[in-house]
Protein backbone atom coordinates (compact mmCIF):
# COMPACT_ATOMS: atom_id res chain seq x y z
CA UNK A 1 0.00 0.00 0.00
CA UNK A 2 1.58 3.49 -0.99
CA UNK A 3 1.35 6.85 1.19
CA UNK A 4 -2.22 7.60 -0.29
CA UNK A 5 -3.44 4.22 0.84
CA UNK A 6 -2.24 5.20 4.46
CA UNK A 7 -3.41 8.79 4.01
CA UNK A 8 -6.79 7.51 2.89
CA UNK A 9 -6.83 5.05 5.75
CA UNK A 10 -6.56 7.83 8.28
CA UNK A 11 -9.34 10.19 7.34
CA UNK A 12 -12.98 9.54 9.01
CA UNK A 13 -15.90 9.87 7.02
CA UNK A 14 -18.97 11.50 9.77
CA UNK A 15 -22.02 11.45 8.19
CA UNK A 16 -24.77 14.74 9.22
CA UNK A 17 -21.70 16.90 10.57
CA UNK A 18 -21.42 20.11 10.88
CA UNK A 19 -25.47 19.54 9.42
CA UNK A 20 -27.61 16.97 8.22
CA UNK A 21 -26.66 15.67 5.09
CA UNK A 22 -22.85 16.77 5.05
CA UNK A 23 -20.12 13.95 4.96
CA UNK A 24 -17.18 15.70 7.45
CA UNK A 25 -13.79 14.70 6.51
CA UNK A 26 -12.18 14.25 9.88
CA UNK A 27 -8.41 14.13 9.54
CA UNK A 28 -7.53 14.08 13.56
CA UNK A 29 -7.07 10.50 13.01
CA UNK A 30 -4.05 11.05 10.72
CA UNK A 31 -2.84 13.72 12.78
CA UNK A 32 -2.51 11.45 15.57
CA UNK A 33 -0.62 8.88 13.25
CA UNK A 34 3.02 9.79 13.37
CA UNK A 35 3.76 8.43 9.89
CA UNK A 36 0.78 9.14 8.14
CA UNK A 37 1.69 13.03 9.63
CA UNK A 38 5.33 12.82 8.41
CA UNK A 39 4.21 11.41 5.07
CA UNK A 40 1.73 13.91 4.65
CA UNK A 41 4.31 17.10 5.57
CA UNK A 42 6.77 15.86 3.63
CA UNK A 43 4.82 15.65 0.25
CA UNK A 44 3.15 19.09 0.68
CA UNK A 45 6.70 20.39 1.64
CA UNK A 46 7.88 18.56 -1.21
CA UNK A 47 5.37 20.65 -3.77
CA UNK A 48 6.56 23.84 -1.98
CA UNK A 49 10.34 22.95 -2.95
CA UNK A 50 9.44 21.65 -6.50
CA UNK A 51 7.11 25.27 -7.46
CA UNK A 52 10.00 27.75 -6.14
CA UNK A 53 7.78 29.08 -2.91
CA UNK A 54 9.68 31.20 -0.71
CA UNK A 55 6.67 30.98 1.89
CA UNK A 56 4.33 29.45 3.15
CA UNK A 57 0.52 30.55 3.63
CA UNK A 58 -1.80 28.13 5.96
CA UNK A 59 -5.44 28.52 6.52
CA UNK A 60 -7.00 28.84 9.57
CA UNK A 61 -7.72 25.88 11.50
CA UNK A 62 -6.37 23.36 10.39
CA UNK A 63 -3.93 24.78 7.32
CA UNK A 64 -2.07 25.86 10.40
CA UNK A 65 -1.72 22.82 11.63
CA UNK A 66 -0.62 21.88 7.89
CA UNK A 67 1.08 24.02 7.37
CA UNK A 68 3.66 25.00 9.84
CA UNK A 69 5.32 21.84 9.76
CA UNK A 70 5.46 21.81 5.87
CA UNK A 71 7.13 25.35 5.98
CA UNK A 72 9.59 23.99 8.64
CA UNK A 73 10.72 21.18 6.84
CA UNK A 74 11.07 23.20 3.24
CA UNK A 75 13.04 25.76 4.93
CA UNK A 76 10.67 28.60 4.35
CA UNK A 77 8.41 30.90 6.59
CA UNK A 78 5.17 30.19 7.60
CA UNK A 79 2.11 32.81 7.08
CA UNK A 80 -1.08 32.58 8.93
CA UNK A 81 -4.48 33.91 7.15
CA UNK A 82 -7.06 34.10 9.81
CA UNK A 83 -10.72 35.00 10.35
CA UNK A 84 -11.88 38.27 10.85
CA UNK A 85 -10.22 40.06 14.12
CA UNK A 86 -8.01 37.61 15.06
CA UNK A 87 -4.85 39.64 14.00
CA UNK A 88 -2.94 42.26 15.51
CA UNK A 89 -1.31 44.43 13.01
CA UNK A 90 -2.55 46.50 10.04
CA UNK A 91 -3.80 43.76 7.50
CA UNK A 92 -5.34 43.25 4.41
CA UNK A 93 -8.56 41.11 4.50
CA UNK A 94 -10.70 39.52 1.88
CA UNK A 95 -14.70 38.83 2.03
CA UNK A 96 -16.08 35.73 0.27
CA UNK A 97 -19.42 34.05 0.07
CA UNK A 98 -20.61 31.06 1.84
CA UNK A 99 -23.48 28.70 0.95
CA UNK A 100 -25.64 30.90 3.31
CA UNK A 101 -23.98 34.97 3.98
CA UNK A 102 -20.07 35.53 4.28
CA UNK A 103 -16.99 35.55 5.63
CA UNK A 104 -13.87 37.93 5.84
CA UNK A 105 -10.06 36.66 6.30
CA UNK A 106 -7.54 38.35 7.14
CA UNK A 107 -3.50 38.71 6.67
CA UNK A 108 -0.67 40.84 8.11
CA UNK A 109 0.04 43.06 5.64
CA UNK A 110 3.49 43.49 6.36
CA UNK A 111 4.17 39.36 5.68
CA UNK A 112 3.33 39.73 2.26
CA UNK A 113 6.62 41.17 -0.29
CA UNK A 114 7.17 41.80 -3.53
CA UNK A 115 8.97 39.06 -4.57
CA UNK A 116 7.81 36.59 -2.73
CA UNK A 117 6.00 33.26 -4.49
CA UNK A 118 3.48 31.55 -1.73
CA UNK A 119 1.55 28.34 -1.27
CA UNK A 120 -1.28 28.52 0.02
CA UNK A 121 -1.87 24.69 1.99
CA UNK A 122 -5.20 23.40 3.96
CA UNK A 123 -6.39 20.39 4.35
CA UNK A 124 -9.82 20.45 2.16
CA UNK A 125 -10.36 21.94 -0.96
CA UNK A 126 -14.44 22.00 -0.93
CA UNK A 127 -16.10 24.78 -2.90
CA UNK A 128 -12.90 26.48 -3.08
CA UNK A 129 -14.81 29.88 -1.81
CA UNK A 130 -11.51 30.29 1.09
CA UNK A 131 -8.37 29.31 -1.19
CA UNK A 132 -9.64 31.98 -4.02
CA UNK A 133 -9.92 34.61 -0.86
CA UNK A 134 -6.43 33.87 0.05
CA UNK A 135 -5.21 33.31 -3.45
CA UNK A 136 -6.55 37.35 -4.02
CA UNK A 137 -5.28 38.62 -0.39
CA UNK A 138 -1.70 37.24 -1.20
CA UNK A 139 -1.65 39.02 -4.77
CA UNK A 140 -3.10 42.09 -3.36
CA UNK A 141 -0.19 41.79 -0.82
CA UNK A 142 2.19 42.16 -4.18
CA UNK A 143 3.24 38.98 -3.76
CA UNK A 144 2.88 35.94 -6.06
CA UNK A 145 1.10 32.85 -5.85
CA UNK A 146 3.30 29.88 -5.85
CA UNK A 147 0.50 26.80 -6.17
CA UNK A 148 -2.36 25.56 -3.93
CA UNK A 149 -1.64 22.53 -2.14
CA UNK A 150 -4.21 20.17 0.14
CA UNK A 151 -4.87 16.91 1.75
CA UNK A 152 -7.92 16.42 0.15
CA UNK A 153 -9.91 17.63 -2.33
CA UNK A 154 -13.90 17.04 -2.93
CA UNK A 155 -14.31 17.03 -6.63
CA UNK A 156 -18.27 16.47 -6.66
CA UNK A 157 -18.59 19.94 -4.99
CA UNK A 158 -16.30 21.56 -8.83
CA UNK A 159 -13.81 23.78 -6.43
CA UNK A 160 -10.92 23.08 -8.66
CA UNK A 161 -13.39 24.68 -11.86
CA UNK A 162 -14.04 27.11 -9.97
CA UNK A 163 -10.67 28.21 -8.86
CA UNK A 164 -9.22 28.53 -12.39
CA UNK A 165 -9.36 31.98 -12.67
CA UNK A 166 -7.58 32.24 -9.20
CA UNK A 167 -5.51 29.93 -9.91
CA UNK A 168 -4.82 32.33 -13.17
CA UNK A 169 -1.97 29.12 -14.05
CA UNK A 170 -0.55 28.49 -10.59
CA UNK A 171 -0.53 24.60 -9.77
CA UNK A 172 -3.19 23.10 -7.77
CA UNK A 173 -2.29 19.95 -5.75
CA UNK A 174 -4.43 17.58 -4.10
CA UNK A 175 -2.43 14.73 -2.66
P1 LIG B 1 -14.39 25.87 0.75
O1 LIG B 1 -14.12 27.33 0.97
O2 LIG B 1 -15.82 25.57 0.46
O3 LIG B 1 -13.44 25.24 -0.25
O4 LIG B 1 -14.16 25.16 2.15
C1 LIG B 1 -12.91 24.86 2.54
C2 LIG B 1 -12.72 25.12 4.01
O5 LIG B 1 -13.68 24.44 4.78
C3 LIG B 1 -11.35 24.60 4.42
O6 LIG B 1 -10.71 25.54 5.24
C4 LIG B 1 -11.64 23.30 5.12
O7 LIG B 1 -10.84 23.16 6.25
C5 LIG B 1 -13.12 23.37 5.50
N1 LIG B 1 -13.84 22.13 5.15
C6 LIG B 1 -14.85 21.98 4.27
N2 LIG B 1 -15.27 20.72 4.24
C7 LIG B 1 -14.52 20.04 5.12
C8 LIG B 1 -14.46 18.67 5.52
O8 LIG B 1 -15.22 17.77 5.10
N3 LIG B 1 -13.50 18.36 6.44
C9 LIG B 1 -12.66 19.28 6.94
N4 LIG B 1 -12.68 20.55 6.59
C10 LIG B 1 -13.61 20.94 5.69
Amino acid sequence: TGPQQLLLSRIRDVPDYPQPGVVFKDITPLLADPEAFSVLTEALAEFCVRHGATKVVGLEARGFILGAPVAVRAGLGFIPVRKAGKLPGATLSQAYELEYGTAEIEVHAEDLARGDRVMVIDDVLATGGTAAAAMELIRRGGAEVAGLAVLMELGFLGGRARLEPALAGAPLEAL
